[in-house]
């Protein structure tokens, strides 16, 4: 008889659980969040040929899904406490569910967060999580405190999940030592939670970059009411993409997508502190611009200090739109 719905769940996603009050296998879990805490949440999906090829490994998969919700919680500076898996599957693989499990449950562990419950449905293959994480009142980061002359900071480097995806569709190429940097970079994202919660206090907004710099930054503007001069070669590259033509550099940069970084702003008196954040985040941060008054974003050629009147502006490609982009 082919494995039932409680058995997969049994058998792959119900490993004990400590610091809940209840994990699954109830109606509902519990958990005790540290008092005087808040407690913030996040959800995302991941849907198959969407937002990852069918010939990613398992293992990868598994960490993915739970890396892009804890890239979330970093982005408000909030420390992860537990997590919740909807899984719609085509068919029970048991392969590919004890790889799936193990990648998760692996980067849970690194982050010493728990699985308490979810849902298992038959259908196309997705994977929904919901991450719960808590901060202290008035701490967590919000995308709507950039002000007027901050420094626009990111975390890490961008742009190599867009140039894994462009050599996967056939339309760049790298050498091939360089494609397997690259697939991790796509397929085992690093969420940037210890350099959130040490910008607690230090960033005035932040964002974790998931449809490409141009249209998080844009969120970051919207919710700020103010404008952004971001200064194109600063932004921070791996030596692959550098190697790239000019306009693939523009657009997995600017248009990229999948990066999980940190885009926050802050202060310039707070540059040494933001550097501690950085050190303390195990995360190089490296600044790319300033808030401006005007509104909206303008790339330009050039570092963030020079002077304005030598720079090109650089056309910015759109970032990704589920329902507007092709
Ligand atoms: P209900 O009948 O109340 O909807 P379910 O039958 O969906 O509950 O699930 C039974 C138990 O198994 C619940 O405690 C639920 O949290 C847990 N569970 C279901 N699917 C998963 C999953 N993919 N990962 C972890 N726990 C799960
Ligand atoms: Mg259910």
């Amino acid at each position: 008889m082919p494995m039932g719905e409680f058995d997969l769940i049994r058998r792959h996603f119900s490993r004990p659980v400590q610091r809940a009050v209840l994990g699954g296998g109830d109606d509902c879990a519990l958990l005790a969040p540290t008092p005087g805490m808040q407690i913030a949440i996040s959800t995302d999906t991941l849907v198959e040929g969407r937002h990852f090829l069918s010939t990613v490994r398992p293992e990868r998969l598994g960490h993915k899904a739970l890396a892009v919700n804890l890239s979330d919680l970093a982005a408000c500076g909030a420390q992860p406490l537990a997590f919740t898996l909807a899984l719609t599957l085509p068919r029970v693989d048991e392969p590919f569910l004890a790889a799936f499990a193990d990648g998760l449950y692996a980067l849970a562990q690194t982050h010493g967060i728990e699985l308490i419950g979810g849902d298992t449905t038959a259908g196309p293959l997705a994977i929904g999580i919901t991450v719960l994480g808590e901060v202290p009142p008035g701490l967590a980061l919000r995308r709507s405190g950039a002000r007027l002359g901050d420094d626009i900071w990111v975390s890490g480097e961008l742009g190599d999940a867009r140039l894994a995806l462009e050599v996967f569709r056939g339309h760049a190429q790298v050498p091939g030592d360089a494609l397997e940097a690259l697939r991790m970079a796509m397929e085992q994202p690093t969420p940037r939670v210890a350099l959130g919660m040490a910008l607690r206090g230090v960033a005035t907004s932040a964002i974790d970059l998931s449809d490409g710099l141009s249209g998080d930054i844009g969120h970051v503007l919207q919710a700020s009411g103010v404008g952004a001069r971001v200064a194109f070669d600063a932004i921070p590259r791996s030596e692959r993409l550098r190697a790239q033509a000019m306009a693939r550099q523009q657009q997995c940069l600017l248009a990229g997508g999948d990066d999980y970084e940190l885009l926050f702003t802050a202060p310039p008196s707070q540059r040494q502190r933001v550097q501690a954040a950085g050190a303390q985040g195990g995360v190089r941060v490296t600044r790319i611009g300033r808030i401006e008054s005007d509104a909206g974003l303008r790339v330009v050629s050039g570092q963030p200090d020079d002077d304005l009147a030598q720079a090109t502006r650089i056309d910015t490609p759109r970032a990704f739109d589920h329902f507007a982009s092709p």
